[in-house]
């Protein structure tokens, strides 16, 4: 038997890119395939093996973990929330029906564990928006949210009927700059330092006050590989779990980038986000 290997799915997208290199610096590139909707993506792994994969697609799926030996799967191909409005259905089916066909195809090739990203985005209006707990009230308004929440209730599902092994955080807004954001409502707080450096002015979709949680990249990354590593009895939660660092405001990163380039300009459109 060929050795195990950890199967990366979405990896050319913002946080699937640091994970695999992470997962690559961790066990070694042999023991991690890369695999995303995009072929040329191939060009970011260079020594990871590549495979171009749509995880909507079960009969390419299905061959993929026949070829070779995973044992675990990272599972991050998905549309983000701003994208997600513009085509609800599409997020919808790419979001559930892509996790779906990653359970059942890990359930049917014995892949020992699995991860998947939440998102804050399950929350709506009338969740406590300071100190929010585990399980509030949760309301998303959002065809993303929606999609994560139902996302978690599977995931809960699979773990306790099945005693899968599939292990969620609920990712804040993921701050980082090696690749471009995905089209997520927090991305603003990425591109405002690109606009920031290479025009010196920003048109913000969001209010100056509107404070969203927020997570550096290698923090995000620390925390998924941990919550992966720790043994599965230490684990309470079936869904997926809070995680938090730090809320900031567009009006707050705009004083603090004019610190840096004192002609720096912003202007508020807000819009459906
Ligand atoms: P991203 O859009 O940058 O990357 C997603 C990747 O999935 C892309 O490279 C895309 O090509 C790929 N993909 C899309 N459809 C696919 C398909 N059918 N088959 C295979 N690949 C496909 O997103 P990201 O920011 O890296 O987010 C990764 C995960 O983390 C998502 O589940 C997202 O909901 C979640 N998340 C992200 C954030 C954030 O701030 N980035 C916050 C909360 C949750």
């Amino acid at each position: 038997m060929t050795k195990s290997k950890i199967l990366v799915i979405g990896a050319a997208g913002q946080i699937g890119t640091e994970i695999t290199h992470e997962l690559s610096r961790i066990h070694g590139k042999e023991k991690i395939i890369a695999s995303d909707i995009k072929p040329e993506a191939k060009d970011i792994f260079k020594d990871i093996e590549y495979i171009s994969l749509n995880v909507m697609d079960q009969k390419a799926f299905k061959a993929l973990l026949e070829k070779y030996n995973f044992d675990v799967i990272y599972h991050f191909a998905a549309i983000l929330s701003a994208s997600g409005e513009k085509n609800p259905e599409r997020t919808w089916e790419v979001n559930t029906k892509g996790l779906l066909n990653v359970i059942e195809a890990a359930k049917n090739h014995n892949i020992k564990k699995i991860f998947w990203p939440s998102s804050i985005a399950v929350f709506g209006p009338t969740t406590p928006k300071v100190d929010t707990n585990q399980s509030p009230y949760m309301d998303p308004t959002t065809v993303y949210g929606i999609s994560k929440l139902s996302g978690e209730l599977w995931v809960s599902y699979f773990n306790e009927r099945y005693n899968m092994d599939i292990r969620s955080l609920r990712y804040p807004g993921i701050i980082s700059y090696k690749t471009a954001p995905g089209g997520g409502t927090t991305d603003y707080a990425i591109d405002i330092f690109f606009k920031a450096i290479t025009t010196g002015k920003y048109s913000c979709f969001l209010n100056n006050n509107t404070f969203l949680p927020m997570m550096y990249m290698p923090d995000a990354v620390k925390a998924t590989i941990e919550l992966m590593e720790a043994p599965k009895k230490s684990l309470s939660i079936k869904t997926s779990y809070n995680v938090g660092s730090f809320s900031i405001s567009p009006e707050l990163l705009y004083k603090t980038i004019k610190k840096r380039i004192p002609d720096f300009k912003i202007d508020y459109q807000p819009d459906f986000r």
